[in-house]
């Protein structure tokens, strides 16, 4: 394996930088610097960490445009989408800082003394993020982690290093202590493992795929490791008949394309009642073809390209060319361009109609009534993300009980929100990222008794 990882810009393929990769040896040095930091860090009164996390939110604001654009050539994310990335990374931090002082254990009522629970940091948390949303999955982990008292080192994915070191410099000049944050570009099978298998990291937060996360929780689990995982998805978008079709399907294209389809939460699967199928595929065509896929520098790109060779040859491995189905354009020449495709006709056990993609590409698989919608829901390994188009509310509760997924939404597509919980269920992932809670899962939680008996005569 190199010792050095080349980023290219995945618009053009042209070599935008080229950067050391972390060994195992460079794990042990940042694991020590780490643990010397967070006893600094957790000393400082409550207060004190939280204004220096904020600072570190002002300095990211501040830099807001240098991140979007760095991400935009590394990543090939839209503009439009970078911005509002760099932006959720200052907000987590904000949030996060908000966390510092509320932190509070519980009194719980004993006889014979006072009994008290303190949430205590677990120590040296190791972030593993994965390249589809470099900046904002770092953050996830980093901002509660740090506001809990912890240190962090992040380990970014190979192709993708460069927010997330420029996010190292904007904490160190915002003031937060040497070696509190660190980030270790490097190959996952080296520093990643590294990292998991490391008795001074107290916690892995993994992000990626199944495969590697089943290895991880293995792995952790021989050293007893807290580990949260979360992983791929295959999301279904259910549309009822008596649903706002002409809304469902103005919303369809972008919550599978968004980011080339490189997300967890893409509405993969389109399940459509078969009463409004063809009127919906219909209204679903021109949404498809007309979304502007090119250069993710401009402003009026929707979709930009694929990250890497490996993933264009993964998900054209997906799709027949002679399939039925809606395809939009993609750009010809350098780059890694796969066009917006949606498949009818496909069996639903089919690879695609099962598999997580991760690419620009839907299938559209009809049902009869609930019952089926929900079989069909649920006929996946997976239980990430999900949608329901229905008018009838008491359709869409029942239906959102009985979709086995982590994140629903009725009547539009959103997933992530920084301050309600996020992860999945079945084999899209272990434990809850964000959300009121997400300090409390960089802590152990440790028991007190105080005895109000007199010393014994
Ligand atoms: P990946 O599993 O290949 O890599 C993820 C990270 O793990 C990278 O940093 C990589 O270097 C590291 N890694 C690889 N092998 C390792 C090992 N043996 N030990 C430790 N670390 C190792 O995944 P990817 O291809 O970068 O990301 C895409 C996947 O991430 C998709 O399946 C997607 O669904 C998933 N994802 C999930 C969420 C979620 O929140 N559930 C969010 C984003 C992406």
């Amino acid at each position: 394996m190199s010792d050095q990882l080349q980023v290219l810009n995945p618009a053009t393929e042209e070599v935008i930088a080229t950067i050391p990769a972390a060994s195992a040896a460079d794990v042990d040095t940042a694991v020590v610097r780490a643990t010397r930091a967070q006893a600094e860090w957790a000393a400082l009164a409550p207060a004190d960490r939280a204004r220096l996390l904020r600072r570190f939110a002002v300095a990211v604001d501040e830099h807001l445009e240098e991140l979007a654009r760095s991400e935009v050539r590394e990543a090939g994310h839209t503009v439009g989408n970078a911005r509002w990335e760099a932006g959720n990374v200052r907000d987590l931090l904000d949030y996060a800082a908000g966390g510092v002082e509320r932190l509070t254990g519980r009194q719980i009522p004993v006889p014979g003394g006072l009994d008290v629970t303190i949430l205590e940091p677990l120590g040296v948390v190791g972030v593993i993020a994965p390249w589809n949303f470099p900046m904002p999955i770092a953050a996830w982990g980093t901002a509660p982690a740090l506001a809990a008292g912890n240190a962090v080192i992040l380990k970014p994915a190979e192709t993708t290093p460069l927010t997330a070191l420029r996010l190292a410099e904007l904490a160190l000049e915002a003031g937060l202590p040497e070696g509190l944050f660190q980030v270790l570009p490097g190959h996952g099978p080296v520093a990643g493992n590294a990292l998991v298998e490391h008795p001074g990291v107290a916690k892995i937060v993994f992000t990626g795929s199944t495969a590697v996360g089943k290895q991880v929780w293995a792995k952790g689990s021989t050293l007893l490791k807290r580990v949260t995982l979360e992983l791929g998805g295959k999301s279904p978008n259910i549309v009822f008949a008596d649903a706002d079709l002409e809304a469902a399907a103005r919303a369809a294209p972008m919550s599978f394309l968004d980011n080339a389809g490189q997300d967890c939460c893409a509405r993969t699967r389109i399940l459509v009642q078969r009463a409004v199928h063809d009127r919906f595929l219909d209204l679903l065509a021109p949404g498809i073809e007309s979304v502007r896929v090119g250069d993710p520098a401009d402003e009026q790109t929707q979709m930009g390209p694929l990250i890497s060779k490996s993933q264009l040859e993964r998900v054209r491995s997906y799709v027949d060319q002679d399939a039925p189905g809606i395809r939009g354009k993609a750009p010809e020449g350098p780059g890694f361009w796969f066009p917006p495709t949606v498949l009818t006709g496909v069996d639903p056990h089919a690879r695609v109609a099962v598999e997580e993609v991760f690419g620009p590409v839907a299938v559209v698989l009809p049902f009869e009534d609930e019952a089926d919608a929900v079989r069909l829901a649920n006929a996946t390994d997976y239980g990430l993300s999900g949608s329901i188009w229905t008018r009838d509310v008491g359709r869409a509760l029942r239906v959102s009980q009985a979709v086995r997924a982590g994140n629903l939404s009725v009547n539009s597509h959103s997933s992530v929100r920084y301050w309600t919980p996020f992860g999945g269920f079945k084999q899209s992932g272990i434990g809850r990222e964000l959300g009121p809670d997400a300090l409390a899962a960089f802590t152990e939680t440790k028991n007190v008794f105080i005895s109000t008996e007199g010393p014994a005569q």
